[in-house]
């Protein structure tokens, strides 16, 4: 049987619950200096279409940066997801599902800041700093170097 891409989650205290469909059955990990720092740990997180909440008032709303906000759990501190403001979708925290089954680890994220501790086995598709601002940044902006994290 297919795994459904329409899943549950809740936070370790379960203030809050969720609904979302899964864009893909793929986690991606985030070795960023603000993940890290956030999460004490990569950030790994499935990118989600159709998120709803079943209480916005237990989610605090952090604006990390001009374009993204983070959210957790205001009872017990959970990090649940990274959300680019203008955007639809999420990237839900993978550890908050409750079924977490056929997904497959595919990518990851800002590797050239991974710290040294730590190397996941798995092949996957990486990219850089420099890779990302490329990508994502507004036509016409440079991409930015290395200072910033
Ligand atoms: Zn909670
Ligand atoms: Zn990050």
């Amino acid at each position: 049987m297919t795994a459904s891409l329409q899943r549950t989650g809740h936070c370790l205290c379960g203030a809050v619950r969720f609904t979302a469909t899964l864009a893909k059955p793929e986690v991606g990990a985030c070795h960023c200096a603000m993940c890290r720092r956030w999460a004490s740990a990569p950030f790994m997180a499935i990118e989600c279409t159709h998120v709803r909440f079943s209480d916005e008032d237990q989610i605090t709303r952090f604006r990390s940066s001009d374009w993204a906000e983070r959210g957790f759990c205001r009872q017990c501190g959970s990090a649940l997801f990274y959300h680019i403001i203008d955007a639809d979708g999420y990237a839900m925290a993978a550890g908050l599902f409750d079924d977490q089954t056929g997904l497959g680890f595919t990518h990851q994220v800002f590797i050239d800041k991974k710290p040294d501790h730590y190397d996941f086995a798995q092949e996957t598709r990486n990219l850089t700093e420099a890779q990302i601002y490329k990508m994502y940044a507004p036509p016409g902006t440079e991409p930015i170097s290395d200072e910033n994290t």
